[in-house]
């Protein structure tokens, strides 16, 4: 299975990425969690993204596209992969393309997460990951049983610096902005997919398989 999660951060793309990683046995290539932890390791790729993840705008595009590139041709990529966060502007979909015509690969499907707007803001500013492994959480929606620690690992659960109110914002603007078009780029390659993405997170995980299993 080749996939792309598409949706407005918050819409729910890392944690349906996660249990489908694991349905399908493939990775989960998010280049969020990429950057982060490049950021973190303060490799230079890390020091020239912290900025524009900082500020809520899209780090370049030779930066994400040359990450995505040299993932794919990883061998754990071989039976597909679940791309999180990527493609994030039409250069960006083009030259997914083209990197996945050199490996002699085609997308199967992409699927849109549609979330309303406020339910966004809410969904982000209660997001809590854990330091360790990296599980997502919601204080709200998806609580650990023990406030403040992941369930999986017992490690630190925190919260993202970009999930502030302010920088929230500011990446939704980006998203409408740079992002939106990728919608109407899929549908008329005949591959995207809408699924309700308002709903419960197991219901939509039963939704997307269900979609995938149908076409
Ligand atoms: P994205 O990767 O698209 O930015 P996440 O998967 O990190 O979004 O989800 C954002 C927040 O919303 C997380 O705290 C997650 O637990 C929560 N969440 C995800 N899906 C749902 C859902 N269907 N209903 C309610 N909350 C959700
Ligand atoms: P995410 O974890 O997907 O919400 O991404 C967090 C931040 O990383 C974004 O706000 C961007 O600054 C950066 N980022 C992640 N993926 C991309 C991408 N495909 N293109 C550009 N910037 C990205």
């Amino acid at each position: 299975m080749k996939l792309i999660l598409l949706g407005p951060p918050g819409a729910g793309k890392g944690t349906q990425a996660k249990m489908l990683a694991e349905y399908y046995q493939i990775p989960q290539i998010s280049t969020g969690d990429i950057l982060r932890t490049a950021v973190k390791d303060g490799t230079p790729m890390g020091v020239k993204a912290k900025g524009h993840m900082d500020a809520g705008s899209l780090v370049p595009d030779d930066v994400v596209v040359g990450i995505v590139r040299e993932r794919l041709q990883q061998a754990d990529c071989a039976k597909g992969f679940i791309l999180d966060g990527f493609p994030r502007t039409v250069p960006q979909a083009d030259a997914l393309q083209n990197a996945l015509a050199d490996l002699g690969k085609n997308l199967d499907a992409v699927i849109s997460l549609e979330v309303d707007l406020e339910a966004l803001v809410e969904r982000l500013t209660g997001r809590r990951t854990c330091r360790d492994c990296g599980k997502g959480f919601h204080v709200r929606f998806d609580p650990p049983a023990v406030a403040g620690k992941c369930d999986a690992c017992g490690g630190e659960l925190v919260q993202r610096d970009d999930d502030r109110e302010e920088t929230i914002r500011k990446r939704l603007d980006v998203y409408r902005a740079q992002t939106e078009p990728l919608a109407a780029y899929y549908g008329d390659a005949g591959i995207l997919h809408s699924v309700d993405g308002m709903q419960d997170i197991q219901v939509v995980k039963a939704n997307i398989l269900e979609t995938l299993t149908a076409k």
